[in-house]
């Protein structure tokens, strides 16, 4: 990483040093106290470039589009601000206000098209020659004020950064290798980007945007590294090397924090690793309530670097393997040898234990954006998590589908029969499962011919249920697919209308909305009725407040962050399934959702000091 860009002045007021306090949503539990490591400041990493006359136009447009986008997300960036107290919302909106005009029809964005037309110049490498050439002829003016002047210089060159950032597209690689140590601070972390966080060397993350159960945060939460996402003003309020507390439970972060800060930090932290070391201990203990009925906890899992927390963790095998990790940060597609290796490897490392793999869950807001053009251009339509994603994009590309399938089944010979099964997601009508199944048959057909073993048996096809349409036409689903496992992150946002990774409106996200419950009674209740295994894979598995409820609803088999597994046990084992059904119809008596968070609340403190 280059040093050569200063640490951004953000204001002409003297910095001060007094202890400042974000809130945000809290994501991943855990304390971390570090300096703070300003991704903004990054130096974007796009080559030069040069294109030919032809391509004059197409350059042009890349240019306004990549601007467009910049100025939206400042946008955005000062509607968040609004809620942060006065003096901070002063020292903020003309910062971001002058980021504003530079994204108009400033000189630097004039500039940066005429060096496209007249240099034939690439529209980052034109905009980022026009930020340095600007930055040179104000560091070279005759004024007093050379703070000023290098604060105005070093802006032009933020405003050329993002706008490079977003024609590029690219993640930030340099994520790989942060200081040891720091908090990262960015505005915005795509789930590409968290999945190359190392978390042996990062101790914290926030971010001004993001949501509780997008997949940033369930990439953060799977990596065990203590986040808060949804800051306002955090990106304007921290420079790198700040002292930053930050505190994933709470959803709290203290710039510059007071002594009194840092020791009750200091103290929640030895706490934590008390609380670990006590959590380790049930690692061998059963899964099995009061009354002896035996509740199956799974992991789930995003990457393969997780394999050793869920060995720690003590989980009956893998519930939901998301595979969306074989696809990202990538330029080309993973082929059939290259997949069945990465599914061997966790196989492998998952001994004799259940493995569910779910195939390419890809579309919403889930980025596999190096990829976008080749194999799915519609997946950025208008509205992506309503367009071709999940099951959709596959039966729309059965080539995609085919190679998975041929890895899954080649891998899954190798091992016992029933010990793999497949998932698909976003399954809304029968048709798409019997679709996949004549694909799934097909693929064996054509392994058989070519000499490869399979297994006896071929492994179960379930349906994912995370749309209210599946939910309500569980019962239809259920008659094509193998077995249910219920996604209440994407139900929960289909049926409330509320992005998951959107923090403007995380607000109103809530799982617990009498609504997604109904759903989620009936399609359990649909899969009951047949005998058919149903599990719970969202992020509501691994909420021990909310395990009653779903015991009571009669789900017998969670999957859930590796991490959460310990703290789901020790509710189980606290919990009698009489108790929690007859909690559960009162529950679904409700329609005030604030009525059912206390009503939650209430029955696990109830539970907490019986136990
Ligand atoms: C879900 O939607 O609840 C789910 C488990 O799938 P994902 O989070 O990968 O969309
Ligand atoms: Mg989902």
């Amino acid at each position: 990483m280059k040093s050569e860009t200063p640490a951004r002045p953000r204001s002409t007021k003297t910095p001060k040093r007094r202890e400042t306090l974000l809130r945000g949503i809290a994501v991943s539990p855990g304390i971390a106290i570090g300096p703070a490591f300003d991704t903004s400041e990054a130096p974007a990493e796009a080559p030069r470039r040069r294109i030919t006359t032809e391509a004059i136009e197409a350059e042009r447009q890349r240019l306004a589009d990549a601007v467009a986008f910049s100025r939206k997300q400042v946008t955005k960036l000062k509607t968040r601000i609004a809620i942060l107290p006065e003096e901070a919302q002063e020292e903020i909106a003309p910062l971001l206000d002058a980021h504003l005009l530079m994204l108009g029809n400033s000189r630097l964005i004039r500039g940066a098209r005429k060096r496209i037309e007249t240099e034939l110049l690439a529209a980052e490498t034109a905009i980022t020659d026009e930020a340095a050439a600007i930055s040179d002829a104000i560091l070279g003016t005759k004024d007093d004020d050379r703070a000023g002047l290098s604060r105005r210089a070093t802006e032009v060159r933020d405003i050329a950064r993002r706008v490079t950032r977003n024609l590029t597209a690219t993640p930030f690689r340099s994520l790989k290798n942060l200081p040891e140590g720091c908090i990262l601070i960015a505005e915005e972390l795509t789930p590409s980007d968290a999945a190359l966080l190392d978390p042996a060397r990062i101790a914290g993350v926030a971010t001004d945007e993001g949501g509780a159960d997008g997949h940033t945060a369930i990439m953060l939460r799977a990596l065990g590294i203590p986040s808060v996402l949804g800051v306002p003003g955090l990106t304007e309020s921290v420079r790198r090397n700040d002292v930053v507390v930050l505190d994933g439970a709470a959803g709290n972060i203290a710039i510059h924090p007071e002594a009194a800060t840092l020791t009750a930090a200091k103290e929640k932290l030895a706490a934590y690793a008390r609380e670990r070391a006590r959590l380790g201990r049930l690692r061998r203990l059963p899964a099995v309530t009061t009354d002896g009925e035996a509740v199956e906890l799974q992991a789930n899992l995003e990457i393969p670097q997780e394999l050793p927390l869920i060995a720690q963790a003590g989980a009956q095998g893998i519930g939901l393997l998301r595979t969306e990790f074989l696809f990202m940060n990538r330029e080309d597609l993973p082929d059939e040898e290259a997949q069945c290796a990465a599914y061997r490897q966790i196989l492998e490392a998952m001994g004799q234990d259940p493995v569910t793999i779910r195939v390419l869950d890809w579309g919403g807001e889930k980025d596999i954006a190096a990829l976008a053009e080749g194999v799915a251009p519609t997946h950025a339509g208008a509205n992506p998590a309503l367009g071709l994603r999940g099951i959709r994009l596959l039966l729309r590309r059965p080539e995609l589908l085919e190679v998975q399938f041929a890895a899954i089944l080649r891998v899954a010979a190798e091992l016992p029969d029933g010990q793999v099964r497949l998932l698909l997601p976003m399954v809304t009508i029968p048709e798409e499962m019997k679709q996949a199944r004549d694909i799934f048959d097909r693929v064996a057909r054509r392994l058989r011919r070519r000499g490869d073993k399979l297994p006896e048996k071929l492994p179960l096809l379930g349906a994912m249920i995370e749309t209210p349409g599946a939910a309500l036409a569980a019962d239809a689903i259920a008659l094509e697919a193998d077995f249910f496992s219920i996604g209440s992150n994407d139900l929960a946002m289909y049926t409330l209308a509320v992005d998951r990774g959107d923090a403007e409106v995380a607000y109103l996200y809530d799982p617990l909305h009498p609504a997604v419950l109904r759903l989620m009674q009936f399609a359990t209740e649909a899969a009951l009725r047949l005998r058919m295994p149903v599990s719970i894979c969202g992020e509501m598995a691994g909420n021990p407040q909310l395990i009653p409820l779903l015991l009571g609803l009669g789900i017998r088999s969670f999957s859930m962050n590796a991490s959460a597994i310990p703290r789901v046990k020790q509710a189980v084992r606290g919990l009698d399934i009489g108790d929690c059904a007859r909690f559960a119809r009162r529950v679904m008596e409700q329609s005030d959702p604030a009525r059912i968070r206390e009503l939650v609340a209430g029955f696990a403190a109830g539970a907490g000091e019986k136990a």
